[in-house]
């Protein structure tokens, strides 16, 4: 019998199968999380494990926080491994992926979220301080990605890559004449892997959190001086939740951004256009 003008998948009620039921953008789906113990990185796994993904949570160490994570992930029905690893080290990166493929099975979604954040006046910083907030904001997503999509293309498999970049790739904020170049060279590197990638089938874009709850910057939101300079900027007038990059990331991961790629999309409740 046909199915009307709307076929299984395709229904009348946005969200919902052809028998009512919710439909989950990411069921069957693999993904990998990077820095994923707390902030976004956690925000990014819940949201996909509700979505129905199984997730590899990587983080510096396992600890109780990655272990709350993983135990929320598997309430939702999905599986999740704990890999710990640093990603700004290339033999980090080969055995989280070794792992992810021996444990799991084959990754669909990378979503490269580690990140650090040190504040130091210009004239101040040192040859360590670049070289440490480089490596683990741009080195180590360049690395993961291409690891990634080297698996994805010898098994034929497409995939979707989704980096975290930072308001600060367009807003100038005192003591971040590293960090800030380090998310803005994300956006290029997500445009650049996009367009050698996109004949495989592989789609990449960025995220561009704005000020978002998490213990990053615990330090701005329990500032009774700079949390209101800052939250004035905000057209939404509040800080984010890491679950609010969390639906992003999953609409970016799944099907419904399948025409979607080297693209840099400001999540920041109308900061950076204010
Ligand atoms: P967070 O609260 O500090 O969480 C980051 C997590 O990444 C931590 O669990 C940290 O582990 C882990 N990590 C750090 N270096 C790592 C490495 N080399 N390998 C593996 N894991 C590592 O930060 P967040 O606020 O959630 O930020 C997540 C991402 O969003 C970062 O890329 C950040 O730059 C970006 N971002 C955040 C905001 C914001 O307002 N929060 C705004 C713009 C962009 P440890 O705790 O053990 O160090």
């Amino acid at each position: 019998m046909a199915d009307g003008p709307f076929t299984k998948t395709q229904t009348a009620i946005p969200g919902r199968d052809w028998e009512g039921s919710l439909i989950m953008k990411l069921q069957k789906k693999i993904a990998i999380v990077t820095g994923a113990g707390q902030g976004i990185g956690r925000g990014i796994v819940e949201t996909f494990a509700r979505e129905g993904a199984d997730v590899v949570i990587n983080d510096l160490h396992i600890d109780s926080r990655t272990e709350e994570v993983k135990q929320y992930v598997e309430s939702r029905g999905s599986r999740c491994i704990v890999v710990a690893g640093d990603v700004s080290q290339r033999c980090h990166v080969e055995r989280l992926f070794e792992e992810t493929w021996a444990q799991l099975g084959p990754a669909d979604i990378l979503v490269n979220n580690a990140g650090i954040e040190t504040i130091v006046p210009f004239t101040e910083l040192t040859d360590e301080q670049w070289d440490a907030v480089t490596q683990t904001n741009l080195k180590s997503e360049w690395m993961c990605a291409q690891t990634f999509c080297k698996r994805l293309i010898a098994e034929g498999r497409k995939g979707a890559i989704i980096n975290i970049g930072s308001i600060q790739a367009a807003r100038v904020l005192p003591g971040r004449t590293h960090y800030a170049p380090s998310k803005l060279a994300v956006e290029a590197l997500t445009r650049n892997i996009s367009a050698e990638m996109g004949p495989h089938g592989i789609r990449v874009n960025c995220i561009h959190p704005g000020l978002i709850d998490t213990p990053m910057i615990r330090w701005v939101l329990e500032s009774p001086e700079i949390l209101p300079q800052v939250v004035a900027q905000i057209s939404l007038g509040r800080p984010g939740k890491p679950c609010e990059i969390g639906s992003v990331a999953a609409f970016l991961a799944s099907e419904e951004a399948a025409y979607v790629t080297g693209q840099a999309l400001y999540v920041d409740g109308g900061w950076v256009g204010k």
